[in-house]
């Protein structure tokens, strides 16, 4: 990676103010449901802990939409950071104004405050705001530190205030070992990956993974398309699809698609055979087709066939990356096919990087999370990333 990292900056008895992503699930008795986020954001916070600088993070939760909402507080990160270092965590109830500098200002070396969340205030996303307004807000944020961390992977691709806004007023923005992680294994793997390179691609629709497969057209030589995006390809070649989830407007890049893999050398593999239901429920009655499907019924998931078929790529690949479900693996009837591809994954000698949150649970809800190389904690930022795009919060750091 081209840009500072943690370890490139002088932390030591400097007030390190440091962009988490502690966007956590909370109960309803106010405990945090899922402390995933915020261990992954141990190494960087204990880094700069055990080199003699002070902390202060900040992060939004959940998407109070430039309000304060009680239900979105991040005082329940508290506790559960508080624990897992051992330490007492300072909070300031607001993340500008006088409490917010006066507890940071108070902070000595060793000590960690967090701050409540960002996205209390507008100006963090700058939907409808004027730019010198989240100038404004970002300046604020910036006077609480002397040197910047980001380590906020799941919103690097959010050009918000606190991360692409707050970077100017630093002399050194760095990356903390969490963002650092992220970018290598997926940007690496997608820049020189080891051939074979399958990518899996699914989910509910082509529109949203349209941008992964044109950007993965050029790196791969397999792509394998299911989910609900693969019955627009059907509909496109003219086969009928009954009740399955489908774009009408989007047969034509359906067919653009599978005319630029056919033109670019690249095998690109639909379903052969589907699991479908006359209803979308767990108790629906379930088929497996091959070729058209009928009226009453819609495709759910990839059938026998198309899991074996997709194994058996798996298992001869070198790299693979997966983003989104082969069907509703929610319901158990259509389980099947996402979790046959979890399972080939696990077992194939490669290297393996799973973005995306729902192909991240299949593959946790499938006990095989330690059997790949790397599980992406950003969905939204992962997904991008396999877009080919930049990312904004890291654009927003110093060179190295
Ligand atoms: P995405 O967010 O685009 O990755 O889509 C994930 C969602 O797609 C999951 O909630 C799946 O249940 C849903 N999905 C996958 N296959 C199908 C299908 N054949 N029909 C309807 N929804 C589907």
């Amino acid at each position: 990676m081209n840009k500072k990292i943690v370890t490139d900056i002088d932390v030591k008895g400097k007030k390190v103010l440091m962009r988490v992503d502690f966007n956590v699930p909370v109960n309803e008795d106010g405990s945090v449901g899922d402390d995933t986020r915020i261990v992954a954001a141990l190494p960087t916070i204990q880094y700069v802990l055990e080199q003699g600088g002070s902390l202060i993070l900040m992060s939004h939760l959940g998407r109070p939409k430039g309000q304060v909402k009680p239900e979105y507080t991040l005082k329940p990160v508290v506790g559960a950071l508080a624990e897992k270092l051992g330490l007492d965590v300072g909070f300031a109830g607001d993340c500008v104004g006088d409490e917010a500098k006066e507890k940071a200002a108070a902070l000595q070396p060793g000590q960690v405050l967090l701050l409540e969340n960002l996205r209390f205030y507008p100006e963090e996303e700058g939907k409808g705001v004027e730019a010198e307004a989240q100038e404004a807000f970002a300046k604020a944020l910036a006077d609480l530190g002397d040197v910047y961390v980001n380590d906020a992977f799941g919103t690097a691709h959010r050009a918000h205030a606190s991360m692409a806004v707050v970077t100017k007023y630093f002399e050194s923005c760095a990356a903390g070992f969490l963002l650092e992680k992220e970018i290598n294994y997926l940007a690496k793997t997608l820049e020189s990956p080891e051939k074979p390179f399958v990518a899996i691609i699914g989910g509910a629709k082509i529109s949203g993974k349209i941008d992964v497969v044109v950007n993965l057209m050029d790196k791969c030589d397999t792509i394998l398309i299911g989910g609900g995006m693969a019955y627009t390809f059907f509909k496109a070649q003219g086969q009928t699809i009954g009740g399955s989830i489908h774009e009408d407007d989007k047969m034509d890049l359906a067919l653009q698609i599978l005319a630029d893999a056919k033109a670019k050398g690249v095998k690109l593999l639909l379903p052969v055979d589907n699991v479908i239901g006359d209803d979308f429920s767990e108790s629906a009655n379930v088929q497996i087709v091959k070729g058209d499907i009928p009226d009453g019924w819609e495709g759910l998931d990839i059938g026998p066939e198309t899991r074996e078929l997709f194994s058996a790529e798996i298992a001869g690949s070198k790299t693979v990356v997966w983003n989104g479900p082969m069907g509703c693996f929610e319901m158990a009837p259509f389980a099947a096919g996402t979790n046959a591809v979890a399972q080939a994954v696990a077992d194939a000698d490669c290297v393996s990087v799973i973005g995306g949150g729902d192909s991240v649970s299949a593959i946790k809800k499938a006990g095989l999370a330690d059997q790949v190389t790397h599980i992406s904690t950003g969905g939204g930022a992962s997904l991008e990333l396999m877009e080919g795009k930049e990312l904004p919060g890291l654009t927003a750091l110093t060179d190295k």
